[in-house]
């Protein structure tokens, strides 16, 4: 019988523990691995170079590390994959699913994390890489050559959320790769609709606290090999204690997840009402799913509501006193930032433009402080500005 998502969240990389006689997961910060048997330890280093995801000694934390592969097979149980494979950051995380596709041709569907597109568009991987605006596009857009698909769901900062079986679907043999920040692993499961890798951002919900810094990439066992020697040969593992703190966040996961959520949906309903605001993006609200995925691909609305004011939005930020001016999201308190000067600063602008990220948008993370004391921080600002 398949476990809940909040059992399985409570309990994946932890089954060992009792017989190993401790309560909590051990956390091994060693950087390298004594090796009483010099032959073996040589194999196994060459076990790992050749991307395995165990063998019998980790030989070298670059290689391998025990803290870090509770995180990794926890998360892959809460994605529905074979294995997963953790990086430094999210963006650690991108560039190797990006190296893995063999600098061939690459598709992204726009809009995407502005650090992403940067790392696209600037030719530091030099894949050739064609943004497109829609699913439409996805068929001409496809090549002998092209090597990776890559998308979000719901997307940052407006919340377009696309078919991830339709656009497999469209992409026949091509791997399709889903950064699953926005959504995490308890509202949804691309690579059950067909994803091939399913990315995070580990430093948001996953984290959850605002302390931590990580990716990972779940995918199955045969693209994780790859994946692990690039990060052996880059360098881009995440450190222990960062697997540790996340594997620690993962049985609140669910709660804060959903918690985070129900505050949205009653922030997202007020500011649609605001006369100081001339529109709001979010999945939950009438309208804005297009493809009817709420509730089937997505099983709820999440916690990123992201809305236009009439006039120069920064003075509302300024105004704020419960809520952060922060860039990051997922975290236990409510973080506000501006997309068009801060995360999609380095997007061109007339691609911002096409993404409709206007420069009177702000994208607001809502965290899982008390709905109404959320409401009279934001509901003050917008008055004084309203007044001004
Ligand atoms: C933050 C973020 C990233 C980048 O992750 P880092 O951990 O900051 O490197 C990628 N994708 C999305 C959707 C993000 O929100």
């Amino acid at each position: 019988m398949e476990l809940g998502t909040r059992t399985m969240a409570v309990h994946a990389g932890r089954n060992d523990l009792a017989r190993l006689g401790v309560h909590a997961p051990p956390l091994d910060l060693s950087s390298t691995y004594p090796l009483l048997d010099h032959e073996q330890g040589g194999l196994d280093l060459g076990t790992f170079a050749d991307g395995a995801a165990t063998a019998g000694n980790p030989v070298y934390s670059r290689l391998h590390n025990p803290t870090v592969a509770r995180f990794e097979n926890a998360l892959a149980e809460l994605e529905g994959t074979d294995e997963a494979v953790a990086y430094a950051s999210g963006m650690a995380a991108i560039t190797a699913v990006i190296m893995a596709s063999a600098r061939a041709h690459v598709i992204a569907l726009r809009p995407i994390y502005g650090g992403t597109d940067h790392l696209l568009g600037c030719g530091l991987l030099s894949p050739e890489v064609t943004y497109i605006n829609g699913i439409e596009q996805l068929a001409g857009a496809l090549r002998p050559d092209t090597g990776l698909i890559l998308l979000e769901t719901p997307a940052n900062p407006c919340l377009d959320m696309i078919d991830i079986a339709e656009v497999v679907r469209i992409a026949g043999e091509v791997p399709v790769a889903v950064d699953n920040t926005f959504a995490t692993p308890i509202l949804q499961n691309p690579a059950k609709h067909g994803a091939a890798y399913v990315i995070h951002s580990a430093t948001k919900y996953l984290s959850g606290h605002g302390d931590v810094l990580g990716g990972v990439v779940a995918c199955s066992a045969e693209l994780a090999g790859p994946l692990r020697q690039i990060r052996i040969l880059t360098g881009s593992v995440l450190h222990p204690l960062a697997g540790y703190l996340l594997h620690r966040g993962l049985p609140t996961l669910p709660l804060r997840v959903l918690a985070a959520q129900h505050n949205a949906g009653i922030l997202a309903e007020r500011l649609a009402t605001h006369p100081a605001v001339a529109a709001v993006h979010y999945p939950g609200l009438p309208g804005a799913d297009a493809y009817g995925l709420l509730g089937s691909q997505l099983s709820g609305a999440g916690s990123i509501i992201s809305f236009e004011t009439y006039s120069d939005p920064i003075p509302v930020i300024e105004k704020l006193n419960l809520i952060t001016p922060a860039v990051s999201l997922g975290s236990v308190d409510t973080l506000i930032q501006h997309p068009a000067s801060l995360t999609h600063r380095l997007v061109p602008e007339q691609a911002r433009r096409e993404s409709g990220i206007s420069p009177l948008l702000l994208r607001l993370a809502v965290g899982i402080e008390d709905a109404n004391d959320l409401w009279a921080d934001l509901d003050t600002a917008l008055n004084l500005v309203l007044a001004a």
